[in-house]
């Protein structure tokens, strides 16, 4: 959801904004990505979870009115349900995520959050409650430990370390020169892919919030650091609501319902095992993929 090439002195002072205000990863992306101002309403209260739940319910959304993106899209994740959404490169699965986190408003329908229209909470509630690991990560010229208590910048050493542990960063983090205080990004080390991928799941992890997307998460990486980050995805979304989106199906085969979109339509919603008995659409994503191989 991030564009590849942005400017990098943008990203310092995108950096500088967000660690001397409210500090949280989506905040980032805000800056980034919306033209419009979206201001909480009035009587906005905060977003108070206790089933974590989403709901689109026919979700109509364009960026200029000329051009619908999504049409009439609904679909439900119940509470720690992992909900995988595939389908063609441009068919708005990025954008249904920036409806989530309310990066902009839909333009008919709603979006519910344990039966709570997105609409009516503050913007700030409604992204604490949600982590995401993005495509591309960001990391900011400060140390691999400072990029990671990002998620959560009032955590405690001790916490940074667990979330470390957990996302296995931390053969990784002690090898660094100067270890945890290694500076990483814009003037220090770069990380590979899948290393810059287990940074995000260390954020989302210190952030621990009930709801967790994963926008194509392990798409530009090879196979076998996919497995590995697999694997690691799977522990940290058991007992999480998740929406992953997924560009290789073998990925999200184990999903409890996996939504299929075709320019910006739901088109099918089922398993791995009734959408192939189908023999729709994502029958035959799956055989295009698996004869590739
Ligand atoms: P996917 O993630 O399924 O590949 P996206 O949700 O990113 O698809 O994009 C859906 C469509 O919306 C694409 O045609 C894309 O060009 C368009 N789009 C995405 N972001 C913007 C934007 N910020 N402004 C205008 N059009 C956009
Ligand atoms: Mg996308």
């Amino acid at each position: 959801m991030m564009q590849l090439f942005m400017p990098l002195n943008f990203l310092g002072f995108v950096y500088r904004e967000i660690k001397g205000s409210l500090a949280n990863i989506e905040k980032m992306f805000l800056l980034l990505e919306r033209k419009e101002q979206i201001t909480d309403n009035q009587d906005a209260t905060d977003l108070t979870i206790k089933q974590p739940s989403i709901e689109f319910r026919n979700v109509d959304f364009a960026y200029n009115k000329e051009r619908p993106i999504l049409q009439d899209v609904s679909f439900t994740i119940h509470p720690k349900q992992k909900v995988a959404v595939v389908g063609s490169s441009g068919a708005g699965k990025s954008t249904l995520v920036k409806v989530l986190f309310r990066f902009y408003d839909v333009n008919n329908g709603q979006v519910f959050i344990d039966g709570q229209d997105t609409k009516t909470v503050t913007q700030t509630s409604l992204r604490e409650n949600i982590g995401i690991v993005p495509q591309d990560t960001v990391l900011f010229n400060d140390t691999i430990f400072e990029n990671i208590r990002y998620g959560k910048p009032t955590a405690t050493d001790d916490e940074v370390w667990k979330a470390i542990k957990m996302a296995h960063l931390n053969d990784f983090v002690n090898s660094l020169p100067d270890g945890k205080d290694s500076k990483v990004g814009e003037r220090g080390l770069k990380l590979s892919g899948g290393e810059k991928q287990r940074v995000a799941i260390a954020r989302v992890l210190l952030k621990a919030p009930s709801i967790l997307v994963f926008d194509e998460a392990t798409s530009s990486l090879d196979s076998g650091s996919e497995q590995a980050i697999l694997k690691s995805l799977r522990e940290i979304a058991e007992g999480h609501t998740s929406l992953v989106i997924a560009h290789r199906l073998s990925t999200i085969v184990d999903a409890d319902q996996i939504v299929v979109m075709e320019q910006g339509r739901v088109v099918e919603v089922g398993n791995h095992k009734t959408l192939l008995e189908a023999e729709g659409r994502y029958y035959h994503l799956w055989k295009m993929q698996n004869d590739k191989l």
